[in-house]
């Protein structure tokens, strides 16, 4: 096999198992989380082309990136959703009630295209809460 080949189907590879690992993952992990899941998978993989190809599925749709405390996380769940984050323990979890429609409204009523909608909740997740 020709070397360009090889690669090319490393990087295949590669790709699979760090999409893969973004599917199993329910905790929207950072991209070095999902360095430390892929390396049990495939130990040669670095944080840099994990980092790449997290860049690469977010514009190809396949998974999506939220910023939180301007870091970025990552998100197998590729349609629209909100989130709650605890500010104590890092916790982010789904919010899937519809919150908006009234807004959406008034802004297609101007015309508007909406493509996009994420809220975020900032506060104690119940264990936290519970401590405090
Ligand atoms: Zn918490
Ligand atoms: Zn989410």
């Amino acid at each position: 096999m020709k070397t360009i080949e090889r690669k090319k189907k490393r990087n295949t590879k590669q790709k699979a198992i760090v999409f893969q690992v973004v599917q199993d993952s329910h905790d929207h992990p950072t991209a070095e989380t999902v360095y430390e899941r892929a390396k049990r998978e495939l130990p040669t993989i670095s944080l840099g082309t994990v980092y790449r190809i997290l860049k690469e599925l977010v514009p190809e749709g396949k998974i999506r990136e939220i910023i939180v405390n301007k870091q970025s996380r990552f998100d197998p769940k590729t349609e629209f959703h909100h989130h709650f984050i605890c500010k104590k323990c890092g916790k982010i979890e789904d919010v899937k009630t519809p919150l908006c429609r009234y807004t959406c409204k008034k802004l297609e009523q101007k015309g508007y295209i909406i493509e996009e909608i994420e809220y975020k909740f900032y506060g104690l997740c119940d264990k936290c809460a519970a401590e405090n």
